[in-house]
């Protein structure tokens, strides 16, 4: 799952570069469809004004419509300020065109209303890995102008996004695939309970996690995930049961599982909350299993898995590659591995 930020071009200014007729409206609608699309595949939104600040994500999209003063002039194009911009972007035009857009393309960076990429430019020095601006196509142009004022061409330009965002992120380090060597998910225990009970205590967990580790351990082998795994991530993502997060021991949350609809990290609202420890404890076992392709997102979903988006299914077989597939950090399955559950393995 990535963080993705939407700045819609030129929203809402009322001087300075406002933009060609019609494009604020253009660009709105279309970053509304985009966010759409991305969160129901599972990915965080920020969709902002023009002028608000930008902060680091994965990646960052400015929308725009192009214009002229020559109504001949068409064609959709993109811009970018490195390697990497260029490769999301390739990848939004090639599923532009496959989705039916009809005038082709500009040079890239081409464009007549917007001489340079300010957003793309503080995207990349906030540290956004992924960033780049889409002109959709020229609002003055009569063939561009229907397709941009329509529904329909609207949410091509939205997918497209969505399909970009995919095609990148599919190449980073979630991808799954057999016979991979690293610590596998989908296995028997390879700790026993007792050893995770000392092992937590060692680790001034807070009474609570107690019950996590008893609620989730018997839910871990009746899907066939290590339960060992399911107690190191809880450890991790609950600060062994003390939280001092966003949430709380009364969401019975132990994985930091958002709600289908997702949010902003920092938003509770965001967040699934269960009625139990015994409900909690088998999403996070079945999310995980989905991750690792034990479970169909059908059945995670059977299990109480809130986000049970059938594009994770497989994505990370491995402990290490959680990094990247559960979180956006590369890190985050590393550091699953060898600050959690190494040391739960090695306890005595
Ligand atoms: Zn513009």
């Amino acid at each position: 799952m990535a963080s993705v930020y939407i700045q819609m071009g030129h929203c809402f200014r009322a001087t300075g570069a406002t933009g060609t007729g019609g494009e604020q409206e253009l660009n709105k609608a279309v970053a509304a469809r985009a966010a759409r699309l991305l969160r129901n595949d599972g990915h965080t939104v920020s969709v902002r004004k023009a002028d608000e600040s930008v902060f680091k994500t994965d990646v960052f999209v400015a929308i725009h419509g192009d214009g002229s003063e020559n109504a001949s002039a068409a064609g959709a194009s993109v811009g970018y300020q490195d390697d990497n911009g260029r490769k999301i972007a390739a990848q939004w035009k090639r599923a532009y065109q496959r989705m039916g857009w009809p005038t082709g393309f500009r040079s890239d960076n081409y464009t007549e209303a917007l001489g340079q990429y300010y957003g793309v430019s503080r995207a990349r020095t906030a540290g956004t890995t992924y960033a780049f601006v889409i002109e959709c196509g020229f609002l003055t142009n009569a063939v561009d102008g229907a397709e941009l004022r329509s529904g329909k061409g609207r949410t091509r330009a939205a997918k497209a996004i969505a399909r970009a965002v995919e095609r990148v992120l599919g190449e980073g380090e979630g991808g799954g695939g057999e016979g991979q060597r690293g610590t596998k998910i989908a296995a028997s225990p390879t700790a026993k309970k007792a050893q995770a009970h000392a092992w937590a205590d060692s680790r001034g967990c807070a009474p609570v996690f107690h019950e996590i580790i008893d609620a989730g351990w018997s839910h871990a082998k009746a899907i066939g995930i290590d339960p060992a795994v399911f107690v190191a991530q809880a450890a991790k993502e609950t600060g062994f049961g003390r939280f001092g997060g966003v949430l709380d021991a009364s969401f019975h949350n132990s994985c930091g599982l958002k709600t289908r609809e997702g949010g902003d990290d920092s938003d509770p609202r965001a967040h699934k909350r269960f009625p139990s420890w015994s409900a909690g404890t088998e999403a996070h076992c079945a999310h995980l299993a989905l991750y690792a392709g034990k479970l169909s997102a059908e059945e995670a979903g059977k299990h109480g898995d809130p986000r049970n988006f059938p594009f994770i299914a497989g994505k990370a077989k491995t402990v290490e590659k959680l990094g990247g597939a559960w979180a956006p950090s590369p890190d985050y399955g590393k550091s699953l591995l060898r600050d959690f559950l190494k040391p739960l393995i090695a306890h005595e």
